[in-house]
C-alpha cells in the first residue's frame, strides 16, 4: 500500500510538471542577469531554443519534466562566451608570421598569402577549425569579418554556433572580389539570403577606414542601414592609424568616420585603442559596440584601450580574439578575460581596475550589448537563448574556490569547459565536438599548412 501510494504522489508530480527538453544543473549557475545571482546546486530548463527557468536545483526539478538531463555536480554553468571580433578562417594562418608591425605584418605576410591561398574551399575549412577551437573552449557567439562570408555562415551553421557575420568590402582587389563595388553587391546578396537565420546576423564589414574610400564607406553604412542589419568595423587600432588620420584629414578614425556618418547606426568597431575623450564622446552618443581584444593589442604592440574608462562610460566593450594567423595566436576567451583584466590593471598601476567580475561580464553580457544582442543572449534569464556552458571544477588548477568569479576570470581556461548548448542545441558534450568531424578538420589543417608553407617560398 505504501509503496502504491508513493507511486501516485509521484504520477501525480510528474503530471503537474511542465514538460521542458532540458534541465542541465550544475555546482555554480552563474546567471550574469542584473542581480548577478550565481545559484549555488542551481539548474536551467530549456524548451526548443529558450531558457523557460532558473532557480535552485531542487526547485527546477519540481516543476519541470525534461526529456533529457545534463547533471554536472563538479561545474559551473555560464551563459555562452561571447567573441566580439575575429577572422576565423585564417586559423589556418596560425603563427605562419609573429613578431613583426601590423603594416608589416599585413603587406609582406598576410595580404600575399590571403591572394595566394584564399578561396571558397580554404575559407570553409578554416571556419570550421576556428568554430571547432571556439566551440571547445565555450564561444557560443562569435563576430566575424573576412571574405566569402556566405561559406563563413554555413561552416557556422554546420557547427551549430551563432555568428554576427561581415562580408568584407576592402578598396584592393580581394579573394572573393576584385572591386569594392563588387564587394558591396556581394554583401547584399549575403545580406539578403541570411536575413532571418535562427543563427546567422548577417552584416557588412568595411575593413577599416585607411583601406577603404570614403564613398565606399557611405555605401557600407546605406546597406546596412537598408536591410537594419550591423555594419562591423576596425577602428583605432594603432597609432600609425590615428595618426594618418589626423595628418590626412586634421580628424581622428572616429571623428572622420562620424563625420561621414559611418558610425550612426547599428555599429560594432573592433579595438579602439587610440580613442580621445572626444571619440569617447562620438562613440557614447552614437550607441556604437566595441570589441577588445588584448592578446592582438599587446602581440602587435598596438597599445592598450581605455577600458576602464570606456566601462566607466557605459559604453558597451566586449572582448575578441581577433585572427589568429599572427595577432594572438588562438581563440580562448578565458585567456582574453584574464588578460584584459591584468592588462588594465598594470597600465593604470591600480590592481582594482577591471575586476574579475566585470571582466567576466565583458565575454558575456556585455559583450551581448556590444553586438546589442542582450536581449537575446549574455545571461541565463528566462525568455533569453539557451546558449549555455558548463566548465569543469575537476582540475587542480580549479580548487579550492572562494569567488567564482575570481575562478573564471583567473584559474580556468577554455580547456576546462565540459559541454556548450547553443541555441537549444547540444554542440559539445563531454568536451566532444557533436556538429562537426574533428579528425577530418585537423587533418585538413595539416594540408593546407604545407601549402601555405610554398606559397609563401
Ligand atoms: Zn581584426
Amino acid at each position: 500500500m505504501r509503496h502504491s501510494s508513493k507511486l501516485l504522489f509521484w504520477v501525480a508530480m510528474a503530471a503537474q510538471a511542465a514538460p521542458v527538453d532540458w534541465i542541465w544543473s550544475a555546482r555554480y549557475v552563474v546567471a550574469m542577469d542584473a542581480r548577478r545571482q550565481v545559484i549555488e546546486n542551481g539548474a536551467v530548463a530549456i524548451r526548443g531554443n529558450q531558457i523557460v527557468d532558473v532557480g535552485p536545483r531542487d526547485g527546477i526539478d519540481k516543476a519541470y519534466q525534461p526529456k533529457q538531463r545534463l547533471d554536472r555536480p563538479d561545474a559551473i554553468l555560464t551563459p555562452g562566451l561571447i567573441n566580439t571580433h575575429t577572422h576565423a578562417a585564417m586559423s589556418l594562418f596560425r603563427g605562419v608570421a609573429d613578431d613583426l608591425r601590423l603594416q608589416e605584418w599585413l603587406e609582406k605576410f598576410i595580404f600575399p598569402a590571403e591572394a595566394r591561398n584564399v578561396d571558397q574551399e580554404f575559407v570553409r575549412w578554416g571556419t570550421r577549425l576556428a568554430c571547432l577551437e571556439m566551440a571547445l573552449s565555450g564561444i557560443t557567439t562569435y563576430t566575424d569579418m573576412y571574405y566569402f562570408e556566405d561559406t563563413v555562415a554555413a561552416a557556422t551553421k554546420e557547427a551549430g554556433l551563432r555568428g554576427m557575420l561581415g562580408q568584407t568590402i576592402i578598396g584592393f582587389p580581394a579573394p572573393d572580389y576584385k572591386t569594392p563595388q563588387a564587394a558591396l553587391a556581394g554583401a547584399e546578396r549575403f545580406l539578403k539570403a541570411f536575413a532571418n537565420d535562427p543563427l546567422i546576423v548577417p552584416a557588412v564589414a568595411p575593413h577599416a577606414i585607411y583601406t577603404n574610400s570614403d564613398e565606399t564607406l557611405k555605401a557600407a553604412r546605406a546597406l546596412a542601414d537598408r536591410y537594419r542589419k550591423p555594419l562591423v568595423i576596425h577602428l583605432a587600432e594603432t597609432k600609425t592609424e590615428n595618426d594618418d588620420s589626423l595628418a590626412k584629414r586634421k580628424m581622428t578614425p572616429t571623428a572622420a568616420l562620424d563625420a561621414m556618418g559611418v558610425l550612426s547606426g547599428w555599429t560594432v568597431a573592433a579595438h579602439g585603442v587610440w580613442l580621445n575623450d572626444a571619440d569617447l564622446k562620438i562613440i557614447k552618443a552614437r550607441g556604437t559596440g566595441l570589441s577588445h581584444n588584448p592578446s592582438s593589442n599587446m602581440k602587435l604592440a598596438s597599445g592598450v584601450a581605455p577600458v576602464v574608462k570606456i566601462l566607466g562610460l557605459g559604453i558597451p566593450m566586449g572582448l575578441g580574439t581577433d585572427g589568429v594567423a599572427g595577432s594572438n595566436n588562438d581563440h580562448d576567451i578565458m585567456r582574453e578575460i584574464d588578460l584584459a583584466a591584468k592588462l588594465q590593471k598594470v597600465t593604470t598601476g591600480d590592481p582594482r581596475a577591471l575586476p574579475a567580475e566585470q571582466a567576466f561580464a565583458m565575454a558575456t553580457i556585455l559583450g551581448a550589448r556590444a553586438l546589442r544582442m542582450e536581449t537575446l543572449i549574455g545571461s541565463i534569464q528566462k525568455g533569453k537563448l539557451a546558449d549555455i556552458i558548463t566548465i569543469s571544477l575537476n582540475e587542480p588548477h580549479a580548487v579550492p574556490m572562494y569567488n567564482v568569479y575570481s575562478q573564471l576570470a583567473h584559474a580556468l581556461h577554455g580547456s576546462d569547459v565540459a559541454d556548450v548548448m547553443v541555441n537549444g542545441r547540444l554542440i559539445v558534450r563531454d568536451r566532444k565536438m557533436l556538429t562537426l568531424d574533428a579528425p577530418a578538420v585537423m587533418a585538413k589543417a595539416a594540408e593546407y599548412q604545407e601549402r601555405v608553407k610554398k606559397s609563401l617560398r
